[in-house]
């Protein structure tokens, strides 16, 4: 079976002593990592303070975003070499924040999954549809076709270890959550890319978190859906109490 994962994505919010005064705060309460993979991705800037700061506890910390090439003259970039040398386990790729608002494209996310792998960090690749896309009726090809770009030139063993978040763009941030059910039909529909892709074996294996708009109050209810494994939380990520009840919650 495929163990739960709960990241927090706490965006651009968070001073650098109240993202300290978290991780100390929660780090010794975290779930069992048998149970639950727990995971804080945090601003890049606080990185290498809360990867100390978590060493001594099962909570994983994660960026992000990152480049693709591992140095350059990339101005205001940061790269997966450095990323991995400060023992940074986990990066957000392909957030539909950073596609809509920087222009990132399905060719730059797959490069960047690309060099997560190099560099042994586990990616998050994200997918999701517009308001429009799903009135359209065009929910599942939207993310197909993102996922079947992240996902080109890897082997089946690359691709067990990655992790999708399915988060629908209507769902962010606005209290809207998709129905259980239907976040289900669509993490379903992403693992049947995932078996066109690199087989069944891998598919079962690959763990599908959902995110948009997800709480304490609803966790329980996605996570019981078959291939939903796990979520990517925003908003309700940033209180401790609020993160330690969806990691309980989860393990
Ligand atoms: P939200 O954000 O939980 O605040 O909706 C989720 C995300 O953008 O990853």
């Amino acid at each position: 079976m495929r163990k739960p994962i709960v990241a927090g994505n706490w965006k651009m919010y968070k001073t650098f002593d109240e993202a300290v005064d978290f991780v100390e705060e929660i780090q010794q309460a975290i779930p069992s990592p048998e149970k639950v993979d727990a995971v804080i991705c945090a601003p890049a800037l606080y990185l290498p303070t809360l990867v100390v700061a978590a060493e001594d506890s099962s909570l994983a910390i994660g960026a992000q975003n990152m480049h693709f090439e591992d140095e350059g003259a990339f101005t205001g970039e940061i790269s997966p070499a450095m990323l991995s040398n400060i023992n940074v386990d986990y990066v957000i790729l392909g957030h539909s924040e950073r596609r809509e608002l920087f222009n990132e494209t399905d060719e730059a996310v797959n490069k960047k999954v690309r060099a997560a792998l190099n560099h042994g960090i586990v990616p998050i690749i994200c997918c999701g549809e517009t308001l429009e896309e799903r009135e359209a009726g065009s929910t599942e090809s939207k993310v197909a076709g993102q996922m079947t770009k992240a996902l080109e030139g890897f082997s089946a063993a690359e691709v067990e270890h990655m992790v999708i978040a399915y988060e629908p763009i209507w769902a962010i941030g606005t209290g809207k959550t998709a129905t259980a059910d239907d976040a289900n039909a669509v993490c379903g529909s992403i693992r049947a890319v995932v078996v066109n892709l690199y087989g069944k074996d891998t598919a079962e294996k690959v763990r599908i978190q959902y995110g948009g708009s997800v709480k304490p109050e609803n966790i329980e209810e996605l996570l019981a859906k078959e291939h939903i494994d796990g979520a990517l939380v925003g908003g309700a990520s940033l209180q401790p109490a609020s993160f330690m009840k969806l990691l309980e919650a989860a393990a």
